[in-house]
């Protein structure tokens, strides 16, 4: 058939981590922790499927789960979303992002993304007919260029796509970014889709700035995030939505014919869980010590140039004086082929491959996992 897809491969992340396995290379590549999430979290899973839940749950996600998402996105962002028409569980942020694309873009609508960014969005944007519109973030510091945004919206512009904490760069967009977001959209109609799947890893004492703590943002933001980020459990692949009454009947209308919902046990056990905020409020500093011990490392005994790492759990390095000549991906797969450590280039979260000589390492590993990656690449 022809292809709706025609200039899309397989992805990065599949790609290196398939490498280093074939390698035995550390993965510190595609993002994922190498350690177990909370047993707890495991126990409650199984309770659930013993106690019988494994049947279809309501089309927006059991009820419990939905009124303790609501609750904490009331508590930590101080904006109420009603758990009944406001809130709907997801198969992972993936499937949320992809339904709020094909709910609101129209063929021919534009659809704003800042570059580096995710690499689902553009395929998603295409799959609903919208027109990609790239903004670059501003090269070296990967700060949104709010001239460059607002030159972009035309009357087509349907939706713009925001991701703070920023996968790939780790930069956090700051309490003025966000205002400043607010009032360009201020005189427009753009909806906005606030990808905030790392809310919860945010460093040296930074805030993360929900679209939801904005009031004119919330009320024109899909608000989407993940389970998987934040309980050390992305094979489970459950992510929530938050919006507007209006917006998310539209969402659900495509939600009820894409995934229909998501399974149940899993659900009633992130309801039971979500009861002690404690795993969510620990996570920064559990997060800013691995991060601190693995750029230590790679600053005590390498000649990478470290970039910022204010959120997410992603280190981005600068190879150039290591070796300026070779690309990104080739760099990556020297990395993984020859000193066993596996790497994402930054190219493939620019449709033009843009070069910069960075590549990307997640930290969401256990200490020796890091311990290990060091030792080698110390030999570069
Ligand atoms: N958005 C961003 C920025 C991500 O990094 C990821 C995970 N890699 C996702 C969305 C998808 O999240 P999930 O695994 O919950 O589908
Ligand atoms: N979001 C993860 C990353 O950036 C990967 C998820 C995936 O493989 N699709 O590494």
């Amino acid at each position: 058939v022809p292809s709706r897809l025609p200039s899309v491969g397989t992805t990065i992340f599949t790609v290196m981590s398939a490498l280093a396995q074939e390698h035995g290379a550390v993965n510190l590549g595609q993002g994922f922790p190498d350690f177990d999430c909370d047993p707890k979290l495991v126990d409650a899973v199984t309770q659930a499927m013993q106690q019988g839940l494994n049947q279809y749950p309501p089309m927006p996600g059991v009820p419990v789960l939905r009124e303790a998402i609501s609750a904490k996105l009331e508590t930590l962002y101080h904006h109420r979303y009603d758990p009944g028409t406001e809130v709907t569980v997801t198969a992972g942020a993936t499937q949320a992002i992809l339904t709020a694309i094909l709910c609101c873009v129209h063929p021919g609508d534009e659809v704003i993304v800042l570059e580096p960014c995710y690499d689902s969005y553009g395929p998603n944007i295409e799959l609903a007919g919208g027109t990609i519109v790239r903004v670059p973030l501003t090269p070296g510091s990967f700060r949104p260029d709010f001239g460059l945004i607002a030159a972009a919206i035309t009357p087509r512009t349907r939706a713009i796509i925001v991701n703070s904490p920023h996968n790939p760069s780790a930069t956090v967009w700051t309490a003025e970014e966000m205002q400043q977001l607010a009032a360009l959209l201020r005189p427009t109609q753009v909806l906005l889709i606030s990808d905030e799947v790392y809310e919860h890893m945010v460093y040296d004492g930074r805030p993360h700035v929900s679209a939801a703590s904005i009031p004119e943002l919330a009320e024109r933001a899909f608000l989407v995030s993940s389970f998987g980020k934040t309980y050390h459990v992305t094979g489970w692949k459950v992510g929530f939505v938050a919006a507007p009454a209006a917006l998310m009947a539209e969402f659900r209308k495509v939600h009820q014919f894409n995934v229909f919902t998501v399974n149940t046990p899993v659900q009633h056990a992130l309801a039971r869980y979500m009861a002690d905020a404690s795993p969510y409020l620990d996570l920064p500093a559990f997060y800013q010590r691995k991060r601190d011990l693995f750029r230590a490392g790679l600053q005590a005994n390498t000649r990478f140039k470290l970039l910022p790492s204010e959120g997410s759990y992603f280190q981005c390095v600068d190879y150039s004086a290591i070796d300026d000549s070779v690309s990104e991906a080739d760099f990556c797969r020297r990395l993984t082929t020859e000193l066993w450590v596996a790497a994402i280039p930054l190219s493939p979260f620019y449709a033009g491959g843009f070069e910069q000589r960075i590549v990307r390492f997640c930290f969401a590993k256990k200490d020796e996992t890091l311990e290990r990656a060091l030792e080698r690449l110390a030999q570069l």
